[in-house]
């Protein structure tokens, strides 16, 4: 269960006969990433586009953040469309040579294969060299570091760049520093011990002007008033700090997950083998996060006034539209539901709409609606 901002039930009661809908809380964005980035004195902010890219909440987030982490020369479009002037640093595994070819303010290079392409472009650019170090990642929620993945190198292949420009194109090609971004779903403790294995290999490599730590901040879907303990994240960072070194962070989920609610309506409540099923319009094709994640999304129940049929008190699994038994928003809840009650769905603002499979079954698309 989570608890619904007045202002978001009043737009739910509003949007009843609308929905399905997405709703932003722009404001209760700007508070949150106000207090991040109050925590964080001395330490580089950029936001990870992918968890969310709404214009609405780049806009919310960039009086906040130092800049934008993209993934894709899409996401690079995209975000100068909205915000022309923001510095933005380039990553991701699988580049194109168009993509390496854009002028972004830092690239995040992957393998040595990337950087020799990128040499090959003959263009300029400010590059920081991504390490997959081999630390142990327990409790990550994803892991894309400590082991064989496809992002970044490990150490041999750092070793590799470091050959390669200085062999040559030492000017153009210039080297910042490391990047490193190993897992996501860490907890203050584990995410410091994690920028204290990077720090140190980055410093022995060499004296760079910048270290890269990555995002990956826990967000508890269990509890919704559990948050990332940014204060103390925030003091073992400028405890590490060395003078000279820009230390930079990408959160992308702990910072956009809460200000999103995904607002449905109950169509049907049933009891099939004994268990009880409320339906809703839409679905995972709209919120596909708890299908991705193997979690029950946070919701409240609001009843309209105009409700039917339902069940009391009880385990209930919501279900979207969907022809497929994976269309698990969450399961066995003990509510009580109604046909015709609003069901709201939290901490829908980060990998939600945009790792969706949207037209699949083809029903209608949310509408979009943002709270000022
Ligand atoms: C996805 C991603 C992030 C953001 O991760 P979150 O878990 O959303 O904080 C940061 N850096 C890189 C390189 C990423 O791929």
């Amino acid at each position: 269960m989570i608890v619904l901002p007045e202002a978001v039930r009043e737009r739910a009661m509003r949007l009843a006969d609308a929905l399905p809908a997405y709703v932003y809380d722009l404001p209760a964005l700007d508070a949150h990433a106000a207090g991040v980035r109050r925590a964080l004195p001395g330490i580089e902010l950029y936001y990870a586009v992918k968890a969310n890219p709404d214009p609405a909440l780049l806009r919310t987030l960039a009086p906040h953040v130092d800049g934008f982490e993209v993934s894709s020369g899409g996401e690079v479009a995209h975000v100068r469309s909205v915000l022309p002037r923001a510095p933005l640093a380039l990553g991701g595994p699988g580049k194109t040579d168009a993509e390496l070819t854009l002028d972004v303010h830092r690239l995040h290079v992957e393998s040595p294969g990337e950087l020799r392409r990128l040499i090959g472009t003959g263009r300029a650019a400010d590059i920081l060299l991504r390490v997959n170090l081999d630390v142990p990642v327990a409790g990550a929620a994803l892991a894309m570091g400590g082991g064989a993945t496809p992002f970044g190198m490990d150490p041999e292949g750092i070793n590799e760049c470091l050959e390669l420009v200085r062999a040559r194109d030492r000017d153009r090609v210039r080297t910042r520093g490391i990047h490193a971004h190993l897992a996501s779903g860490l907890h203050a403790p584990e995410m410091l011990d994690l920028a204290k294995a990077v720090l140190s290999f980055g410093r022995d490599t060499g004296t760079w002007p910048e270290i890269g730590l990555g995002g990956g901040m826990a967000v508890s879907y269990d509890d919704p008033e559990e948050r990332f303990d940014w204060e103390a994240y925030g003091r073992g960072l400028s405890e590490m700090w060395r003078p000279g070194e820009t230390l930079r962070i990408e959160p992308g989920r702990a910072l956009t997950a809460y200000c999103g609610w995904y607002l449905t309506r109950v169509i049907d409540v049933k009891r099939v083998h004994g268990e009880a099923f409320a339906v809703v319009t839409g679905g995972t094709h709209h919120l596909r996060t708890p299908a991705a994640k193997g979690h029950d999304q946070p919701f409240a129940v609001l009843p309209t006034g105009r409700t039917g049929s339902g069940v009391t008190d009880e385990p209930v699994t919501v279900v979207g539209q969907l022809c497929t038994p994976k269309d698990v928003l969450a399961r066995q809840i003990t509510t009580s539901v109604n046909v015709g009650d609003v069901i709201a769905f939290g901490m829908a603002g980060a990998y939600a709409w945009t790792i969706s499979h949207h037209d699949f079954l083809m029903h209608p698309h949310p509408t979009f609606h943002h709270l000022t």
